[in-house]
C-alpha cells in the first residue's frame, strides 16, 4: 500500500528542509525507533525530518501524500503507547525544533506556541505572565503538541480537566497539504487527541488562566481501596472542589519508596498495614480560605472513616510529597527485571473496582500488581512487575492486560483516556468499542487523511 523513500523523494525532501534537517541511514538516531513504551519492538524510520515551519509541514505533506508514503509525527518521544514509532516504515517527522513562543495576548489570556514548546516551558510561559497553564500529565518534558494530540490529563483533571479544555485554537496540516485553521467544530474535536492519525498540528493557542494563590495538601491514611476511593468522592460531592484527589496503593508506596529510599506516605500506623492513602489538594484564595477548607474536611474525618488526617502546607513538604509520588512511575523498571503497565480511565465511581480486579488477577499470575489512580476524573495507571524470566513475563502480562482492558471496556471507561492508545492499546480499543463507535471512528480517519498516510497503524 505506501511506498519506500526513494532517492529522488530524499532529493525532493532535501529542497524543502535542506541537507541538514534531512537524516537518512547510519546518521538516524536509535531513539527514533521507540518511545517510552515498556518492551516496544524497535522500528527505524527510513528518514527523519526536521520541520521548522508550517510552511515546510505542508510542502512535506503534498509530496508524502503523492509519493503515499507514511509520515509519523514526533514530538518528544514520551509517550508510553508507541504513538511516535513508524511502523509501517516511511519518515518521522520531528517537531521538536518548532519549540518557539509565537505571541502572547494578554486581553485574551491567550499564549500562542509552536508544538515542539516543552510543557515546562509552557508553564514557566504562562508563569512570566502571572497566570497559569493547569494540565500536567507528569512528565513535563514532553511537547505542548504531544500534549495536545494525546489530550494528555494527569491528576489536577479533576479541578482543571485535560488538555483540550486550554487549546482555544489550533493550526493544523492534513495530510494533502492543506492548512488551516480550526477553533471549534467536529473537525477540531476529532483532531485534539488524535495522536497524530488525522492531521500535523503546527500552531497552538492555550488559554491561561488566574494561578490559585495559596494551597496545601491533606494526606488521607486507610485499611482498604473501597473507603479511599469513597472518600475521595465524599470529600469531592462535598463541594469542597479539591484540585487533586490522588489514590495511592501502599504497594505502589513502598516498591517506589524501596527503588528511592524515601516512601514519604505512610506504610504502617499502630502495627497495622496501611492499604491505601488519599492526597487531597486544596487551594484557595489566601491560606486563611486554605485553612478553613482543610478543617471543614477534618471535621467529616468520622465519615471518611480515614486512619488519621496528615497536612502539608510548607512548600518543602509539597515538594517531597510530589517527589515520592513522580517516583511511582520510574521506581517500576528500575526496581524490578520485568515491569509493564495499563493506563486507562474508568468513571470514578469505579476505580476501586478496578483496582481490586487488577490486584486479584495479578496474584493468580503471579504478577505484584501495584496501582495510583486520579479519583474524580478516572485515570487509572496500574503496574504489574515481576523478577520471572522476560518471556514469562510476557505471557503473563499479555493474559494480564486483555482481561484488564475488558474490564474497563464493562466498567464503561475510555481504554485511550490516559496515554492514548498508539499501536499498543490498538487491538483493546477495537475489542472495547461497538461497531458502530468503531466505524466512526474510521470515517473520520477516511475523511480526513483519505490516503492513510498519517500515522499508520495506530488507534485504528
Ligand atoms: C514519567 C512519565 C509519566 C507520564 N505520565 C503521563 C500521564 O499521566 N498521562 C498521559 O497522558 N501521558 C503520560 N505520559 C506519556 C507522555 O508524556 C504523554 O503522552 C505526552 O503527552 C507525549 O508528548 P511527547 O511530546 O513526548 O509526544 P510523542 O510521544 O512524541 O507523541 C505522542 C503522540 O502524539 C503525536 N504527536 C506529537 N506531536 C504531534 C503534533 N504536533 N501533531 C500531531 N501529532 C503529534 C505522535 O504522533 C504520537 O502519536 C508519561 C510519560 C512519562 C515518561
Amino acid at each position: 500500500m505506501f511506498e519506500k523513500v526513494s532517492t529522488d523523494v530524499i532529493a525532493e525532501l532535501k529542497g524543502i528542509f535542506g541537507e541538514k534537517r534531512v537524516i537518512t541511514g547510519d546518521m538516524i538516531g536509535a531513539d527514533f525507533a521507540h518511545d517510552e513504551l515498556p518492551g516496544g519492538a524497535a522500528h527505524m524510520p527510513e528518514a527523519v525530518v526536521e520541520a521548522a515551519s508550517t510552511e515546510e509541514v505542508a510542502a512535506l505533506m503534498k509530496l508524502c501524500s503523492a509519493a503515499k508514503i507514511p509520515v509519523t509525527v514526533r514530538g518528544a518521544g514520551t509517550g508510553q503507547a508507541g504513538g511516535s514509532v513508524p511502523v509501517e516504515g516511511g519518515l518521522v517527522l520531528s517537531l521538536k525544533g518548532m519549540d518557539q513562543v509565537v505571541s502572547f495576548d494578554e486581553q485574551a489570556r491567550l499564549l500562542t506556541v509552536q508544538p515542539g514548546v516543552l510543557l515546562q516551558d509552557v508553564k514557566a510561559a504562562a508563569e512570566e505572565h502571572g497566570l497559569y497553564y493547569p494540565p500536567d500529565p507528569g512528565e513535563k518534558t514532553a511537547t505542548i503538541g504531544g500534549n495536545v494530540s494525546t489530550n494528555a490529563a494527569g491528576p489536577c483533571a479533576l479541578k482543571y480537566g485535560c488538555t483540550r479544555d486550554y487549546v482555544q485554537d489550533a493550526v493544523i496540516v492534513l495530510s494533502d497539504g492543506t492548512v488551516t485553521r480550526l477553533s471549534s467544530g467536529e473537525a477540531f474535536a476529532s483532531v485534539i487527541g488524535s495522536e497524530g492519525t488525522l492531521a500535523v498540528i503546527t500552531e497552538i493557542s492555550l488559554k491561561l488562566i488566574e494561578k490559585p494563590a495559596a494551597d496545601a495538601i491533606l494526606l488521607f491514611p486507610f485499611m482498604d481501596t473501597e473507603s479511599c476511593v469513597k472518600a475521595a468522592d465524599t470529600i469531592i460531592n462535598a463541594g469542597f472542589a479539591p484540585a487533586i484527589a490522588e489514590y495511592m496503593d501502599t504497594d505502589i508506596v513502598e516498591f517506589a519508596g524501596n527503588v528511592t529510599g524515601n516512601p514519604v506516605f505512610p506504610i504502617e500506623m499502630d502495627g497495622e498495614r496501611v492499604a491505601a492513602t488519599l492526597m487531597v489538594t486544596i487551594e484557595g484564595d489566601d491560606d486563611d480560605a486554605v485553612m478553613e477548607t482543610m478543617e471543614a474536611i477534618a471535621e467529616m474525618a468520622e465519615d471518611l472513616e480515614c486512619l488519621d488526617i496528615l497536612v502539608g502546607d510548607t512548600p518543602t513538604m509539597k515538594r517531597d510529597f510530589w517527589d515520592a509520588h513522580d517516583a511511582f512511575h520510574t521506581a517500576m523498571e528500575s526496581g524490578a527485571k520485568c515491569a509493564n503497565e495499563i493506563n486507562v480511565t474508568v468513571p470514578s465511581q469505579t476505580v476501586a473496582e478496578l483496582v481490586s480486579f487488577a490486584k486479584d488477577l495479578g496474584a493468580e499470575k503471579a504478577l505484584k500488581v501495584m496501582a495510583y489512580a486520579h479519583v474524580g476524573s478516572g485515570g487509572v495507571h496500574i503496574h504489574a512487575v515481576s523478577d520471572c524470566a522476560k518471556e514469562e513475563f510476557a505471557v503473563a502480562f499479555a493474559g494480564f492486560a486483555e482481561a484488564v482492558y475488558a474490564k474497563v471496556a464493562e466498567l464503561g471507561g475510555d481504554i485511550g483516556g490516559e496515554y492514548g492508545v498508539g499501536y499498543a492499546k490498538k487491538a483493546y480499543l477495537k475489542a472495547a468499542l461497538s461497531e458502530v463507535d468503531y466505524a466512526k471512528l474510521a470515517e473520520t480517519k477516511a475523511s480526513l487523511d483519505p490516503a492513510g498516510i498519517l500515522n499508520p497503524g495506530k488507534v485504528i
